[in-house]
């Protein structure tokens, strides 16, 4: 058992294992470290939004923190109103403050228990994992623990190659459209924002600055100009062949017999979201099935599809987004990004607009890039990541899919695991690909804190 852990990150993985450990009855007290980071400790980024108009997509009823009560959530917000219902998809500034209140209760719980608990509203600069325990640095400060946990979410967006310095500087290419959102204010102009990208952010992005800036238009570029795929009203009934296709997919695990099978199966439902969902609770040993030739065609072939079908829009915000459409204040161009520079008027994009010959420009008021997001830990800024990658101290998957791992967290280097060194959340997309989502961090807080304190 260890009894000085230190926990890396103060989003919702963060606070869930921090909560699972003080829920867990031990024969002496803990001495926890939550490195927060700074910001509201358990909101992060996804639930750190103030907007009624940001929407979970994931439904109540799955979205509880505790992997023993799936339900919590669901629980406590119809302690509130009682007619909301387990399908609903509700807004993430409620399950904000869900997350709040159950780490306000841990630590309440924790100080009557006699454990110590440190939460430190700071980034860790550097650490440094041995095998009989790591030594963290943050600013003047350095501290030993017996175990340490990385819960770092995903990394801080980079600006896209093609964005020149003068656009960066100018200050109306937005790379964090976290930010922008926190800080937007109503406002009757008539910009022009140009989104790039057309994921579950962008589409944030866009209904929350429709809504501030009722005279705004907006263009929406991809690949494909397509937005994410748009959730059923209820849930979609399990799928009757899962096992069978589960198996199937078992004993061949290539990813050409696997769209084949998918396809097979997808033609003999009413409705291809059953499909999907029935392969969520196995995507991570499936994952771990599939040679790394064949990870990577997934990644370059099948990925942009995956993400489309399996991070949907609840149909309240598809509408919403729909009716921007018919009122002609949203476009969608299937494009190429071939630049952005500083024209006199703000920032131009060069884009190649799909089964085009010709290059078309764009002069906007405002960009906001919102690629997805980021986990390639080969190329961030991020400090501790970096000095810990230059160190050897981890290794980055070969993918850009976070750091090595074992699929149960525990982090490598040189082929061995840290003993002491344990990840959680995103940056085990490697070894588990399906791990950022609520329902697999629980999952693996609950996993890690019996590991940390087995004795
Ligand atoms: C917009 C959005 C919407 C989403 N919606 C859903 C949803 O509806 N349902 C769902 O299940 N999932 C959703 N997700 C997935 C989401 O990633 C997870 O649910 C969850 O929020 C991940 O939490 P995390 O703690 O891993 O990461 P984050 O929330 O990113 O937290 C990481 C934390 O690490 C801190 N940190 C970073 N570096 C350091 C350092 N050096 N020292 C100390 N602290 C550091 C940061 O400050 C931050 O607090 C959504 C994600 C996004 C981005």
């Amino acid at each position: 058992m260890f009894r000085r852990v230190a926990i890396i990150g103060g989003g919702a993985a963060g606070a869930t294992l921090l909560s699972e450990l003080l829920e867990r009855p031990v024969s002496q007290p803990l001495h926890l470290d939550w490195y927060t980071g700074g910001g509201t400790p358990g909101r992060g980024i996804a639930y750190g939004t103030r907007s009624e108009r940001h929407l979970l997509n994931v439904r109540a009823a799955s979205m509880g923190m505790f992997a023993s009560r799936p339900n919590g959530f669901l629980e406590h917000m119809q302690k509130r109103d009682p007619r909301i219902s387990g399908t609903d998809f509700l807004p993430r500034c409620r399950y904000g403050e869900y997350l709040e209140a159950e780490t306000a209760s841990a630590l309440a719980r924790a100080r009557s228990n006699g454990h110590d608990v440190r939460v430190v509203p700071y980034e860790v600069d550097a650490m440094v994992p041995e095998n009989d325990g790591v030594t963290l640095f943050q600013g003047e400060t350095t501290t030993r623990v017996e175990a340490a946990v990385l819960a770092l979410g995903t990394l801080p967006p980079r600006p896209l190659s093609q964005v020149d310095e003068a656009t960066l500087a100018g200050g109306r290419y937005v790379t964090r459209p976290w930010s922008l959102l926190a800080e937007a204010k109503p406002d009757t102009q008539a910009y022009h924002v140009a989104v790039i990208g057309l994921g579950l952010t962008a589409v944030d992005v866009i209904v929350e600055l429709a809504a501030l800036w009722p005279n705004a238009r907006f263009t929406g570029i991809s690949r494909h100009g397509l937005l994410p795929e748009v959730h059923q009203a209820n849930a979609a009934l399990p799928f009757e062949d899962s096992e069978e296709l589960i198996e199937a997919m078992r004993d061949a695990p290539d990813i050409r017999t696997w769209m084949h099978l998918l396809r097979e199966a997808i033609g003999h439902t009413d409705d291809w979201r059953r499909v999907i969902d029935c392969l969520r609770p196995r995507t991570q040993e499936l994952w771990q099935l599939l040679p790394l030739a064949d990870r990577s065609r997934f990644l370059r072939h099948a990925r942009w599809a995956w993400e489309r079908s399996r991070h949907r829009l609840p149909q309240q915000v598809a509408q919403a987004i729909a009716a921007l459409e018919q009122e002609n204040r949203l476009q969608r161009v299937s494009a190429h990004l071939h630049g952005v520079t500083l024209g006199e008027r703000g920032p131009q994009l060069r884009i190649l607009p799909k089964g085009q010959g010709k290059e078309r420009t764009l002069d906007a008021d405002l960009v906001v890039q919102c690629v997805g997001l980021d986990n390639d830990i080969r190329r961030t800024q991020h400090p501790l990541l970096q000095q810990m990658v230059t160190n050897g101290h981890i290794k980055p998957d070969p993918f850009g899919l976070g750091m090595q791992a074992t699929p149960d967290g525990r982090v490598l280097h040189d082929g061995s695991a840290w003993p002491r060194l344990f990840a959680i959340g995103s940056m085990l997309r490697g070894s588990l690909w399906e791990s950022t989502a609520m329902p697999e961090i629980r999952q693996q807080a609950r996993q890690l804190a019996d590991h940390l304190l087995s004795d």
